[in-house]
Order: C-alpha cells, then structure tokens, then sequence
C-alpha cells in the first residue's frame, strides 16, 4: 500500500520534541522581540545570547537547516518532512531563524549550495549554514518589478570585474544582510533568460547605498526592513559571478520553487492557528442567549475553514511528494497550485476567524490582524497570483488537445449515437422488437 498519511515514528519523535520546543523556548521570543526584523538581526547581542543555545538544541536533535539535502550539508529529510516541520515552526516569527531556515536565506544557501565555486561556499554559504550571518535577494526592480524582461540594472565587464549599475526594490534585509545576491542584466540583446547574470555582492561594497527601507501594512512610514537600493557602478571581482554569464534566469527559478512551497508550508501552521481561536472563540462567547458555537452561521464558518485547511494541507504536502519523486514538471505545477492557494485559504480563514471574534478581532490585542496582514504578502511575494495561475492553466492544457470538426469530443448526439449502434441489437432486445 504505498498511499500512506502517516509519520514515521523516529521523525513523529522529533515534531512532538519541535511542537513543545517552539511553544515553549521560541513563541515567547514573539511577545518580548515583536520587530518583525528582530529574528534576522544577527548583530543584537541580546538576541545572540538568547538564540544561541537554542540554536545548539536544534542543532542536537538533527532539525537544523532541513530544507537542505545531505549533499548540501542538511539532514535531507525531503520537502514532505520539511512540510511537517514547518507546519510548527509557521505558528512563530522566530521560529524559522531558530531552525536554520528562513526565508530568503534558504533559498540564497540553496542556489549557492548548488553554483556556488569552493571559495564562494567558504566565504558566504558556511556562515549562512552556521546561521552566523544573514543574506538578501536583490532581484526586483522599482519600475520593473520582478519580470526580469523589464530589469534595467546591468553589469558590464571592466577588466577583472563587473561594475553593476542600477536599482533594485523590495530587497528585505539588506539593512542586516552580510551579503546580497544581485540578479542583474549582463547582456540586454540576447533573450532574458540568456542575459540575466547573479553576483555575489558583500554589504559594504562602495556605491551600494539604501535609498530608502519600506515596511508592510501600518508600520510607520520610515520603518521597515525592505530596501529600495541603489547600484551606483557597484564593482565586484570576476569571481564574485555565481554559476555562469547568463544563467540568472535558471538559477532564480531554482531559488523560487523552493520559497514558495516554504510559505505554504508555514502558512498551514497560520491558518491553523486562526482556526483553533476560531473554534475557542465560537465556544465561549454568548450572545442571545447561547453561545457563538450554537449559531448555524457560526459553524458554517468553522467548517468552510475546516475543510479548506485540509484541502491546502493535502496539496501542499502532495507538491512536496512530487519535489522528493523529483516529477519536475508536475512540481512545477502543484507548486504554482499551491502559491496561489496560500494566499486565498489564509484570506478565507483569517477574515473568518478575526469576524467571528468581532471588535477584539480588529483590535492589536489579539495576532488575528498582524495575521490578516500576511494576506496581501502572500498573494504578491514571490510572484503574484495572477502569475501563478497562468502557470497552473498553462500546465494543464498541455494535457489536453483541441477537437478536431465541429463539435466536441462530448457532444452528446453523436455520443448517443454512437453507443446505440454498438448497442443495437440489445437495445432491440430491450423494447421488445427481437
Ligand atoms: C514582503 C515582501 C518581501 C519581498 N522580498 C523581496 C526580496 O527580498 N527580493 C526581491 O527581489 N523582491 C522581493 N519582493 C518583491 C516581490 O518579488 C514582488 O513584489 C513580486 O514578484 C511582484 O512584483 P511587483 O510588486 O512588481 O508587482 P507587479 O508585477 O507590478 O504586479 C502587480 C499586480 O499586477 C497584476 N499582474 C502582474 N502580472 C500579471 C500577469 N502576468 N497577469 C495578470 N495580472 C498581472 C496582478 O494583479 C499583480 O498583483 C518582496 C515582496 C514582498 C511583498
């Protein structure tokens, strides 16, 4: 029987040690360190002291870095565990830091682990695995966004460097990052996905400026940790080139998939969350003499969500059995399924449960706002919805073909028709005539 939904003991061990460590060692980091930024800022040594020996916990109990296989220095449980792993570690901000696998950092180790040279792995992915440094991905672009068809920011050779020359938007934690991987234009006559290169770029390079750092939502303007930067002829030694001339475009697909499938994967511990003080919520307020959980409106709202979570649940962990089957292109598919997916279900949900806990529901006193504001995030980061479901429709009409003639393949006339000839001499026997 190889349909199977349950967790092999050995690793059910180690979620039942994350569930409690999260609730108790990491969650509470939340509440006391609020800023969103807080869990990337590695040079708080406040933060450092904390974190540190939880870090040495994870670290013992094999849970560090899991999005990575062996081959690039993690456990390599596959993206099903990771799945499971991160429906705890999604229920808090620090958690991901915690365990070694934040985005974007994740992604950016993941693209080094798999182009980088030796030196780049020593000089940038070592201290990122050792969760010593954090990392940015400079990709979008202020009038561009992030279609690479529209990037303006370009590298030139000069001798036995690159200058790069431009602007990018939206680059989270390049404030706190070590390092950023840049993806600019190298060759603007060929095709993008010819012409696009990556560049290892260090914080401190002279004429890498932050212009200004925007935050999410109600964060006051001025605050925020997602940079609009400026490349003013940023030089940067030949080396400092990741993967090959023109193969931007390739690495960033690689680094992408696996981020989107992250989100989703912490996104089920959100909705979860938003579903059980739904449910808590339903149980214990009165109104007109009984209480919310009695009210048919109220359970319909339970429920909906109920079965939307399950239903998400399902196809997150079905995408990621396809990563771990390596079926590329159905991944590709179920990935883009899954993205769009993500910001709808914590739409759906989240507005239902901060609904249901009426005026407390809007207010900054429970998580059921900040929660609501991840909604626009999802539907946008990495790519917005629209974009997704292009891929996903594109997909799937490859699995089909147009009809040839005038009707379709399941006009029923001529389907009638035919099954009646084959079955005529029945059909006679039928009404009597044989
Ligand atoms: C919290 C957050 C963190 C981010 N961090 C980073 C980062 O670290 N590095 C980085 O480089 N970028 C980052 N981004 C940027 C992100 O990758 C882009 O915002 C995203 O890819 C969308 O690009 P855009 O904002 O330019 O939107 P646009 O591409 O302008 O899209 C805006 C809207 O236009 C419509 N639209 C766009 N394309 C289509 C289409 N093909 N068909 C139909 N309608 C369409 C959709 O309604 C879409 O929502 C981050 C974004 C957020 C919100």
């Amino acid at each position: 029987m190889a349909w199977d939904f349950e967790t092999e003991p050995d690793f059910q061990e180690k979620l039942d040690w994350a569930e409690e460590f999260v609730r108790r060692e990491v969650e509470p980091l939340d509440l006391a360190f609020p800023d969103t930024a807080a869990p990337y800022d590695r040079r708080n040594p406040v933060y450092k002291k904390i974190t540190d020996p939880l870090k040495a916990e994870v670290k013992k109990r094999g849970l560090w870095a899991c999005h990575l296989g062996p081959e690039l220095g993690g456990p390599g449980y596959g993206q099903v565990k990771l799945a499971l792993l991160n429906e705890i570690l999604g229920r808090s901000m620090w958690a991901p830091n915690v365990f070694g696998c934040q985005a974007p950092d994740s992604g950016n180790a993941e693209i080094l682990a798999h182009y980088g040279t030796d030196e780049q792995k020593r000089k940038y992915l070592q201290p990122l695995l050792d969760g010593d440094i954090v990392s940015c991905f400079s990709m979008t672009e202020p009038q561009g966004g992030a279609d690479p068809r529209e990037f303006r920011c370009r590298a030139v050779r000069d001798g036995d460097a690159w200058v790069i020359t431009g602007e990018k938007y939206f680059s989270s934690h390049a404030d706190l990052a070590e390092f950023l991987i840049a993806m600019v234009i190298t060759n603007p006559d060929v095709p993008v996905h010819q012409g696009a290169s990556m560049f290892l770029v260090p914080r401190e390079t002279p004429g890498l400026e932050i212009v200004r750092l925007a935050g999410l939502g109600t964060e006051p303007l001025g605050h925020g940790h997602h940079a609009y930067l400026r490349y003013d002829a940023v030089r940067v030694p030949r080396e400092n080139l990741l993967g090959g001339e023109g193969q931007g475009f390739v690495i960033a697909q690689t680094r992408l998939g696996g981020g989107r499938i992250h989100h989703a994967m912490r996104t089920v511990a959100t909705v979860r969350e938003a579903l059980r003080m739904m449910c808590e919520r339903a149980l214990s307020r009165r109104t007109q003499g009984g209480p919310l959980a009695e009210k048919q409106l109220a359970q319909q709202a339970i429920a909906d969500s109920f079965i939307q979570l399950e239903q998400f649940r399902l196809l997150v962990l079905y995408a990621a059995w396809h990563i771990d089957k390596g079926h590329k292109d159905t991944a590709r598919t179920y990935i883009a399924a899954v993205k769009v997916q993500t910001a709808e279900v914590l739409h759906d949900v989240v507005r239902r449960a901060l609904h249901l806990h009426g005026a407390l529901g809007c207010s900054n006193e429970m998580p059921l706002a900040r929660m609501w504001m991840t909604v626009p995030v999802m539907g946008i980061a990495d790519g917005p919805t629209e974009v997704h479901k292009v891929t996903v429709a594109k997909q799937v009409l490859k699995q089909h073909r147009a009809y040839e003639g005038l009707w379709p393949r399941d006009f029923l006339p001529t389907r009638v028709a035919e099954a009646q000839a084959r079955f005529a001499a029945e059909i006679e026997r039928e009404v009597g005539n044989l």
